[in-house]
């Protein structure tokens, strides 16, 4: 973790950078050509495109889950071509929170515990990891589900509780993989409501989606196709 501490800039870095980005895949496939993308801190936006228009490789990109072929990505400042795979995964547990369509809860245990294996990996202990699970879980309206499993739960709530998860260790970047996909228009509508109210309260959103309506709940919209950027605004 040294090695992360030092590289970090000393004033407040863009929460993400991508400059000149591309992803080649074998076989020559150019999912991503030349992405510049800037966004700072308390910023709400959506990255907008049809299917095969590389937000998923965009996704796996601002997540850290891939490194580009070509251009630069830095996240809360770090270059993520200079950091080893240990120190990518302390960046990632450290600024980012995922929301995924699918939710991702474990199976079989509490809303509670769902939420606080969220902070694994910030050095805190059990009891603290649960006392602030249990205040996620309220402020994502779900204080009086903290017992709850996800089988339990509505769709609605169990995205809820994901959410909980993802900001519970105050991460400088939530990122959410089509959040309303498997939601019904009330919930869904619902869970966009909560984003745009963690954004308010400061946390930075980056919403992935195909879908127009969930990009206009959104104050800007970064349009993608064939790889490339078509309009931000
Ligand atoms: P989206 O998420 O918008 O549907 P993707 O980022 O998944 O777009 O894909 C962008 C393009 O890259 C598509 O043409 C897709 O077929 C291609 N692609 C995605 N992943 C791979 C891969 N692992 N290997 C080769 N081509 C890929």
């Amino acid at each position: 973790m040294t090695a992360l501490d030092e590289a970090g800039p000393a004033e407040v870095p863009a929460v993400i950078e991508l400059a000149g980005a591309s992803k080649i895949y074998s076989g020559g496939v150019r999912a991503l050509n030349g992405v510049d993308l800037h966004v700072e801190s308390g910023e709400l936006l959506a990255i907008v495109g049809p299917s095969g228009s590389g937000k998923s490789t965009m996704l796996h990109l601002i997540g850290t889950l891939d490194r580009p072929s070509e251009g630069t990505v830095k996240i809360a400042g770090y270059d993520v071509a200079t950091l080893s795979d240990r120190e990518l995964s302390a960046l990632r547990a450290r600024q980012i929170g995922f929301v995924f369509q699918q939710f991702h809860l474990a199976d079989g245990v509490t809303a509670l515990d769902n939420v606080a294996e969220g902070l694994l990996y910030a050095g805190t202990n059990r009891r603290e990891r649960r006392e602030r699970a249990a205040e996620a879980l309220d402020r994502v309206g779900l204080g009086h589900r903290l017992g709850h499993r996800p089988n339990e739960l509505s769709g609605g709530e169990r995205q809820r509780v994901a959410v909980a998860r993802a900001v519970v260790g105050e991460p400088a970047l939530l990122l959410a993989d089509e959040p309303t996909g498997n939601l019904d228009s009330v919930s869904g509508s619902g869970v966009l409501t909560l984003l745009r109210e963690l954004n308010t309260a400061g946390t930075t959103v980056v919403i992935i989606t195909h879908d127009a309506e969930v990009a206009a709940a959104a104050p800007r919209r970064v349009r993608l196709r064939d790889g490339a950027v078509v309009s931000d605004g």
